[in-house]
């Protein structure tokens, strides 16, 4: 087993997740068989409990696993799906150790962070990269080195490094390299500082990652290089792309490829990037633009929806055509008209996921204009559930229909807690989690979309649709066109509309930037199509 360390100084936010996953992106180009796993130094037990205005988005696994949002940017960049194993908290790690200690299996012991913890930290970190059949195991610390937090996994990952010996270890420092002053001066200090602090913990980095919003002088990587006793080639400037999807061939460039097959004793090949590179060309060559309004509850927060926003630079990079996302948040719609003015001259429109009641209203209101407007719109989700009850309220004339999860005591509640989640208690992984399959109507503008009639998609959800209002909503048009294996409503949409597609699941989860997800490639080309050609109601109307 060989190991590379990410790490972090200076602040937190430079883009780690980014870095190792490119990491791992050089090592699977020369056909090394990698996995990464995260370690978030927080005591919850998983990111589902977390609001996402703390963490950003939530993000899925295939096991249900609700996991930070870097194990997003992993599978994205590595072409490959983890398991829950692959995102280590201090919560998990403290409640193996105490179920341990309680089982009586460190009988006659004091229970210690060394070497308990350290030790069930290492056991982990060997277990995933052996059930992953890894060669080479990523492994992130999040937060930034000093932290009181992460200091029993920094330890844990030098204990490590000891005992696989040399040639097996390579430990890389991400930092940032800030540019202050009014001639533009870059600053080596804060780096200088987080690699003492590191040295101090006995950890001597192998690869120094300096982040800048511009790219370093060779005198500031000497500078570094002196300081922090690593080579000068050793020092790899990665300025800010215009794309996070350049930086594996940023890194390539300089050389950290072939540096760090030297560094863990692994044969350099020759790296592929084809698929990468044909990624990249048609997002840079991208002509005309389209744009799609998203209309979410944390929208002052990116990272709280950045599996969509990845999912749409996926489809630019297939389409070649610039998909601009314009941001309105839920709760200002009901309260200033203009906005849903501008989401009628919208290509297309998203509601995305969410929960509770702050801005149901106002994506009600947005899903009326894309229906009525013929405006291409997907629903993911809780957008997939207010569009049920936007079609309740304007279409069935149910004008009190809503969720009861907004409304308990609704007289229509068109959407409605799922059986097996009556009477459950906590909160943590008590969700319909996970991928589920999901089963197709042959025919519908779904299965077309996806070009076959089942799927597996990830899930999130306490409520559904409620199957008491199934017959009225098809008999009013609104086409049950994806169920599960129980029965659930999984996916709807209107036939007489260019694109109104809803699911109960998140597709944004498994969209790559080499094989994008099917509906929103959908969303894109319907919101195209459109774009092209008229919709009828903008016709004049025919001569008779
Ligand atoms: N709040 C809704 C539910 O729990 C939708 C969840 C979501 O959008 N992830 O069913």
């Amino acid at each position: 087993m060989k190991v590379i360390v990410v790490s972090g100084g200076v602040i937190s936010g430079l883009g780690k997740g980014i870095t190792t996953s490119s990491l791992g992106r050089l090592l699977k180009a020369r056909g090394i068989p990698v996995t990464i796993l995260k370690i978030d130094p927080y005591l919850n037990v998983d990111a589902g409990t977390m609001n996402p205005y703390q963490h950003g988005e939530v993000f899925v696994l295939d096991d249900g696993t609700e996991a930070d949002l870097d194990l997003g940017n992993y599978e994205r960049f590595l072409g490959q799906s983890l398991s829950g194993t692959h995102n280590l908290t201090t919560g998990k790690i403290y409640r193996a150790v105490i179920e341990k200690e309680r089982r009586g299996d460190y009988l006659g012991t004091t229970v210690q962070i060394i070497p308990h913890v350290t030790g069930e930290i290492k056991r982990t970190i060997r277990e995933v990269a052996q059930t992953a059949g890894a060669e080479v195991i990523l492994v992130e610390v999040g937060g930034t080195v000093g932290d009181i937090e992460s200091m029993p996994f920094l330890e844990a990952l030098r204990e490590l490094s000891y005992e696989l010996g040399e040639g097996h270890t390579a430990f890389v420092h991400t930092t940032l390299v800030p540019i202050v002053g009014p001639v533009g001066e870059a600053k080596t200090k804060p780096t200088q500082h987080s690699v003492r602090e590191l040295r101090a913990i006995g950890i001597r980095p192998n690869l120094i990652i300096a982040r800048g919003s511009a790219p370093l002088a060779a005198d500031i990587k000497a500078k570094i290089s002196l300081f922090c006793d690593v080579p000068p080639e050793a020092v790899i400037s990665v300025p800010d792309q215009p794309t996070i999807y350049e930086v594996p061939l940023v890194l390539e460039a300089q050389g950290v490829g072939t540096r760090l097959t030297e560094l863990l004793h692994l044969p350099d090949r020759p790296p592929d990037y084809a698929a990468w590179k044909e990624f990249l060309t048609t997002y840079r060559r991208s002509g005309g633009s389209i744009e799609v309004a998203i209309v979410g509850k944390y929208t002052e927060l990116r990272d709280a929806y950045l599996s969509h926003i990845e999912a749409f630079h996926h489809v630019q990079g297939h389409l070649g055509v610039e998909v601009r996302l314009s941001w309105y948040d839920a709760e200002d719609i009901p309260k200033n008209p203009t906005l849903l003015a501008r989401i009628e001259h919208a290509d297309a429109l998203l509601v995305p996921g969410g929960f509770g009641v702050r801005g149901v209203e106002g994506k009600v209101q947005a899903i009326e204009v894309s229906r009525t407007r013929r405006i291409p719109f997907l629903g993911v989700c809780y957008g997939f559930q207010i569009a049920a009850v936007e079609f309740a309220r304007n279409v069935l004339g149910l004008a009190s229909a809503s969720s009861t999860e907004i409304e308990p005591e609704t007289p229509d509640p068109v959407v409605c807690l799922l059986e097996q989640q009556k009477g459950l208690q906590g909160m943590g992984g008590t969700m319909r989690l996970g991928a589920q399959r999901v089963v197709l109507t042959p025919g519908s503008l779904i299965a077309r979309t996806y070009g076959k009639t089942e799927v597996w998609e990830r899930h999130r959800h306490r409520y559904e649709i409620n199957p008491a209002y199934f017959d009225r909503f098809r008999a009013a048009g609104l086409a049950i066109t994806g169920t599960s294996v129980d029965g659930r409503v999984e996916s709807f949409e209107i036939a007489d509309h260019p694109f109104f597609v809803g699911v109960q699941f998140h597709p944004e989860f498994l969209s790559r930037p080499e094989a994008p997800h099917p509906l929103y490639l959908g969303l894109v080309r319907a919101a195209l199509a459109r774009k092209e050609v008229p919709a009828p109601a903008a016709r004049p109307p025919a001569l008779s």
